[in-house]
């Protein structure tokens, strides 16, 4: 069974999902991890429960969401997977930063792997299935566990509410179809892990959400 943490940095508030099994083994979607004491609490929370961080996965490459690539990669020497798509806004993160006025950002080092749409994701005993949801991103994906019910879906889909689609590369159109298509399809029961604010369920946006009814 698949244990999500989910834990808030930077200044933009941003979730940070640390995710393991039983065979402690453990992945990190989207590490935030912004002032120092931010890395070091991810370090501790790491070392305090044993895990064995094997990589991190990227719902997309937005700076908010690959703050801590850095810092994870280099001290717990893991590789980076995003979809092919984002890799140009990764490589602009500096320049992003600037013009948000952010300082001592760190450049992320490139992926070691590229994902699509349809691959799975495995560690420990677990698995996780990888769905493309462009709209918000160019690259956006999402990471679903049938078994363990969930979906972490970064800047997609948000309690009563979605991602913005002012950013370059994104499009309102597409990122609702991303939604009704990948999400929406979803038994209800799923819970739905955000990459802002709290988690929701598949049921309860289907039925609430004020940009898809
Ligand atoms: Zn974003
Ligand atoms: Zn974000």
């Amino acid at each position: 069974m698949i244990r999500v943490e989910q834990h808030t940095f930077n200044p933009f508030q941003e979730n940070t999902f640390l995710i393991y099994d039983e065979t402690k083994e453990a992945l990190v979607v989207d590490p935030g991890c912004y002032f120092p004491e931010e890395k070091e609490r991810f370090k501790a929370l790491v070392k305090s429960k044993g895990l064995n961080l094997k990589g991190i996965i990227s719902t997309h490459s937005h700076l908010d969401h690959v703050f801590g690539n850095h810092f994870v990669m280099n001290e717990f020497n893991v590789g980076l997977t995003i979809h092919k798509e984002d890799l140009q806004t990764l490589q602009l993160l500096k320049f992003t930063a600037d013009k948000y006025g952010i300082p001592d950002v760190e450049e992320s080092p490139l992926p070691t792997s590229f994902i699509k749409e349809g691959e799975q994701i495995k560690f420990g005993n677990s698995v996780l299935e990888v769905v493309f949801v462009p709209g918000h991103a160019p690259g956006h994906i999402a990471f679903i566990s049938h078994e363990d019910k969930f979906v972490i879906n970064g800047d997609c889909l948000f309690q009563r509410s979605i991602g913005r689609t002012d950013l370059p590369g994104g499009n309102m159109e597409q990122l609702l179809k991303s939604i009704r298509t990948q999400l929406f399809t979803l038994p209800d029961d799923y819970v739905v892990y955000c990459g802002h604010g709290p988690s929701t369920t598949v049921g309860d946006e289907k039925a609430n959400n004020p940009f898809l009814n």
